[in-house]
């Protein structure tokens, strides 16, 4: 590895400062909306719904300060808590970095733009709703958070253009998707926003 290597390629996470492990995250937001594990099974159901505090245009906390006062199981994402964790989406900078991914090209510190997490569609502009007017988290189910749009997966530099489909419709009005069981709604896995201050960094503060 060359000594003008990049520090995510470099370093382990435990040794990164503070300011290199916050920008790891691209402020995608994916990590903001709720989730569900189905208790039988322990698996991970992703809906579109947003915490209340996320921004569900650009992708970061509208409150990041007193955002642990305001949702209390906001979680601070910390190398050793990372390694406890299973809900984290798959496109996340954090998990990708310490699955031995490295960044994709849509990741700002890549790019050196912002916005190419929004026109790779990994962000959850145009597709999450906020909690304030959702219903049953249980309608709201959605498997775009835990997968890439496909042009994404295939890489190259035609997938910045757009979404690989339409964006995933909201879906107060449409069916429930099934949890795989008849019991009890699966309990809502906590929310959770990762250290450091995304709105900084939408306003391209790094
Ligand atoms: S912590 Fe990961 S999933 Fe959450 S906003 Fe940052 S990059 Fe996205």
């Amino acid at each position: 590895m060359g000594a003008s290597a990049p520090f995510w390629k470099t370093k382990r996470l435990a040794e990164m400062t503070d300011a290199e492990w916050e920008s790891l995250c691209d402020g995608c937001g994916r990590c903001c909306l709720h989730k569900l594990r189905d208790d039988d099974t322990d698996e991970i159901h992703y809906t579109n719904v947003a915490c209340r505090l996320l921004d569900i245009e650009g992708g970061g906390c509208s409150d990041y300060a007193r955002r642990q006062r305001k949702v209390p199981d906001c979680v601070r994402l910390t190398p050793d808590a990372l390694a406890g964790i299973d809900w984290l989406p798959p496109s996340c900078g954090y998990r990708r970095v310490a699955e031995g991914r490295g960044l994709a090209w849509w990741h700002p510190l890549v790019s050196g733009r912002t916005e190419s997490v929004h026109e790779a569609g990994i962000s959850v502009r145009g597709r999450a709703i906020s909690e304030r007017q959702a219903g049953p988290l249980e309608h709201y189910v959605v498997d775009w958070p835990g997968r890439l749009p496909r042009a994404v997966g295939r890489g190259g530099a035609a997938a910045a253009n757009g979404r690989d489909s339409a964006p995933a419709p909201l879906c107060r009005d449409s069916a429930p998707a099934p949890l795989g069981r008849d019991s009890a709604p699966a309990a809502p896995v906590i929310r959770r926003r990762p250290a450091g201050d995304l709105t900084d960094r939408d306003a391209g503060g790094r």
